[in-house]
């Protein structure tokens, strides 16, 4: 996505004064080899850290035989603690034809970028997908079967989105039910009634990620699971095995990367020491790599209000922020939902530029209890995309 945000910016360069970028293409087996590097050279130091502490490491399949044993690739092994962090995998919706897509665990090794796709699923994989592809010069079709794309969204946020995939050159159809997929990748689905048949190079399938739980054999270990997820308390623990705790993926919904690592030393703890640390996501920011990228943290508008709480919300479009305007980058808002006279931060939405970065000084305000007046009054640096949080507190 970085890369395509880069390229996306270069190509618009000239309105900076910088000539001679209009006609940049993408070298697509490039972007994919860096990728591959970076991927590589990562988990290979990753792999290391538990060589270097003097923990082993098996590698293969490892599936339950017993709630102490454990084989893998055919040896079994025991013992009196486990943490499950076996992660997620693409769902594959029961379509006709769904053998002829292709998941995000296909389409990131891809040798050839596609001229059309077909995107399944307007949820967060799907758009950061649908986004880089189209800014990359993919003709992209998101068919969302529901009548919002990331129903999650404030509907604020979700307009500008709209927007910015209008620009992008993405066709976004709602309440769309796919009914079959052609060998030619021919998506045929009903739309209001109505049959439509969209032609695409690939298809990609992101109709969300069950947890990976079940080819560990839970049933042998006792694991009770809700929907594909091992059902655990707020100790990381199985409710039905107490002896097993579960991260990341593996455990819930909050499919974030920074969850396992939060996660995997809570667990590793609970499982050594006793039940001592309980997880903790009342204030947990997020983002959506869409160009332009989304953070949010807390609750949104509507959420506050469905709660009962009396929500009041400040926005500032990015045009009213200088670094947004010295960088031409004024295609955004921040949004700050508080409580009318407590002026407690109940959440807050960012579209645009930095968006990712600029949600943790979000974060970390609500953290530490501060009132949306107070974070108004402070001191921050000029101009910066950050400096839109202090500005929309302050009003
Ligand atoms: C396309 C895509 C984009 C994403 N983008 C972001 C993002 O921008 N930011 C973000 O925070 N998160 C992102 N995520 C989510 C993030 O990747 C996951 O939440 C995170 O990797 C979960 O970590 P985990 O350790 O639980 O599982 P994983 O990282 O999936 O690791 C699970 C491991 O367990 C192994 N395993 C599984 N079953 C077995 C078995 N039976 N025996 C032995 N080993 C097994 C697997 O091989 C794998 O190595 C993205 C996910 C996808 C698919």
């Amino acid at each position: 996505m970085s890369t395509i945000e880069l390229f996306t910016r270069a190509r618009h360069a000239k309105e900076l004064g910088i000539k001679g970028t209009e006609d940049l293409t993408l070298d697509w087996p490039a972007v994919i080899a860096r990728k591959d590097e970076i991927v590589k050279s990562w988990s290979t130091s990753k792999n290391a850290t538990p060589g270097k502490l003097g923990v082993p490491v098996l590698h293969g399949h490892a599936s339950f035989t017993a709630p102490h044993e454990i084989s893998v690739d055919g040896k079994t092994h025991s013992a009196e603690k486990f943490v499950i962090a076996t992660g997620s995998k693409p769902a594959r919706p029961r379509i006709p034809g769904v053998e002829f897509c292709i998941t995000s665990d296909e389409l990131i090794h891809l040798k050839e970028q596609p001229a059309r796709m077909v995107v399944v699923g307007g949820g967060f994989i799907g758009l950061e997908f649908g986004f880089a592809l189209a800014w990359a010069g993919t003709k992209v079709t998101i068919l969302q079967s529901g009548p919002e794309i990331a129903p999650a969204l404030d509907q604020e946020i979700r307009a500008i989105l709209l927007e910015s995939a209008a620009k992008a050159g993405i066709a976004v159809k709602t309440n769309a039910k796919v009914t079959r997929i052609g060998s030619d990748k021919t998506v045929e689905s009903e739309i209001g009634g109505r049959a439509e048949k969209f032609s695409a190079d690939q298809v990609l399938l992101a109709t969300g990620r069950p947890s990976n739980v079940a080819p560990l054999n839970p049933d042998a270990a006792k694991i009770e699971l809700d929907q594909s997820a091992v059902k655990i308390n707020e100790y990381l623990q199985s409710v039905s095995a107490p002896h097993i705790y579960a991260v990341g993926d593996s455990a819930g919904k909050r499919q974030q990367s920074p969850v396992a690592w939060y996660e995997g030393p809570i667990a590793a703890h609970n499982a050594i020491k006793g039940n001592e640390r309980k997880v903790d996501f009342s204030v947990f920011p997020t983002a959506i790599f869409t160009i332009p990228a989304i953070g949010q943290v807390g609750l949104t508008e509507v959420e506050a209000l469905k709660r009962g709480i009396k929500a009041k919300a400040n926005k500032l479009p990015y045009e009213y922020n200088p670094a947004a305007g010295v960088r031409n980058e004024t295609e955004g808002m921040v949004k700050v939902v508080y409580e009318e006279g407590t002026e407690r931060i109940l959440g807050v939405q960012v579209i645009g530029a930095h968006a990712e970065d600029t949600i943790q000084i979000a974060a970390m305000a609500m953290n530490g209890g501060l009132k949306k007046s107070q974070v108004g009054a402070m001191h921050y640096v000029f101009p910066t995309f950050g400096g839109a949080i202090f500005d929309t507190m302050a009003s």
